[in-house]
């Protein structure tokens, strides 16, 4: 008999949730990290006090109760509500778009005089075009939402993230501008979102609670002895490392960022900023205290961590964070699909073994309906 029933490659949300759910039948899991901790991309790095999220901003939301009620049983999580600013040129504006932003563009108060100017604007979009298709992104954007949202919001903020004129880019990539005609700045349209209190990383720890773990183990550095201690593998690394790369390496995208600590308890007075101008350099600023502190908590803590983000090129060595959904791209993974199909014992799961986005509650949801 092996030592383990299950040996988990990643402890990120995807891993952790399948140790759970197998511990809890009575399984014999160990999970291994090459990162220095456990918890993925979901990890929070403690500075001056602050759960920082050390690989991005991460806010749970999820429509789906079931997930709901069990991030719950593991840690209570808070009120956070994601509404978003963007700062353009210094002028602030809410996000999404709503009857805030509108005001604050227009000076219209009523949904009426908001759906008039945009509807307004849409037509001059229209007319320009003269009823052709649109050939990029912007003549998308403005024929959606017209000039001065796209002008404003949406132009620079888009080059910044792709490295490439509005013009020079696809139609395709904007295929919707929700717009919403009341005063509403929350960001997600779920039911339930929010942060764990104390943070991500006491989700993690009752996530693998009483289970074995190692980090700074990486699967590949000793692939047969890893292979040699379990019935069944599960897997949530990069599907092509897997194979050597052996048909060839997938693209990602990724963003860098740079952190700081500020002399101020309170610098932007929300946790999330964009900055739609090229006169930033960065995409966002991110003000960590506000996911876990509201109200005058916010001043217990007389620092402050901000975290600038950047769009950055990708290359080995940086973090893979978003698939690329191109051509090349889908049809490498889907031969890769194929291999893994012809694989025995091993579940390939997560967002780097499938190379797919996925958010946090459908991670979780996949997990489930493994039926473990
Ligand atoms: C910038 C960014 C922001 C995001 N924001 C949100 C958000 O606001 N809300 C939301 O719901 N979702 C968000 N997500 C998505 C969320 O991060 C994912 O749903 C989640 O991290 C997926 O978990 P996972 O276990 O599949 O992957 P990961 O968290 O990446 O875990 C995989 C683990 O496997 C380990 N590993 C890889 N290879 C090996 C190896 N060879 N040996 C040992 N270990 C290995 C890695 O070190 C890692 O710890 C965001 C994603 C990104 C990129």
């Amino acid at each position: 008999m092996k030592q383990y029933d299950y040996l988990i490659v990643g402890s990120g949300l995807y891993g952790a949730t399948f140790a759970f759910l197998a511990h809890q039948k009575g399984k014999r899991c160990l999970v291994i990290d090459k990162r220095p901790h456990l918890g993925g991309n979901i990890y929070c790095e403690k500075i001056e006090g602050i759960n920082v999220h050390k690989y991005g901003a991460h806010i749970f939301h999820t429509n789906n109760k079931s997930v709901w009620d069990f991030v719950n049983g593991i840690v209570p999580f808070n009120r956070y509500t994601n509404s978003p600013l963007a700062n353009y040129h210094g002028k602030l504006y809410n996000l999404p778009f709503n009857m805030n932003t509108f005001y604050q563009m227009w000076g219209v108060t009523t949904p009426e005089q908001a759906k008039d100017k945009i509807n307004e604007q849409k037509a001059e979009a229209a007319e320009l075009i003269k009823g052709r298709q649109p050939q990029n992104l912007e003549e998308q954007a403005i024929l959606l939402v017209g000039k001065d949202i796209y002008e404003k919001l949406i132009k620079e903020y888009t080059e910044k993230q792709w490295g490439r004129k509005c013009t020079e880019l696809p139609a395709f990539i904007i295929k919707r501008l929700p717009i919403r005609f009341v005063y509403d700045n929350n960001y997600f349209n779920d039911k339930y979102q929010g942060i764990p209190i104390g943070g991500y990383n006491i989700l993690i720890e009752g996530l693998l609670a009483g289970i074995e773990t190692k980090t700074k183990a990486d699967f590949f550095a000793d692939r047969y002895h890893w292979e040699s201690l379990c019935d069944t593998i599960v897997y949530t690394g990069k599907m092509d490392e897997y194979f050597d790369y052996k048909l060839g390496r997938l693209d990602w995208r990724t963003v860098s960022f740079k952190t700081r600590i500020e002399r101020t308890p309170n610098y932007q007075g929300n946790a999330v900023v964009n900055f739609t101008s090229h006169e930033q350099p960065f995409t966002r600023i991110i003000e960590h205290k506000h996911f876990e502190m509201f109200g005058q908590d916010v001043y217990d803590c007389p620092n402050t961590v901000i975290s600038e983000e950047y769009s950055t090129e990708y290359k080995e060595g940086l973090e893979p964070y978003y698939p690329v959904n191109d051509n090349r791209n889908n049809a490498l993974a889907d031969n890769y699909r194929s291999l893994i199909g012809q694989e025995r014992n091993i579940i390939f799961g997560g967002r780097l073994a499938e190379y797919q986005y996925y958010d946090m509650a459908p991670i979780i949801e996949k997990v489930f309906s493994l039926n473990i």
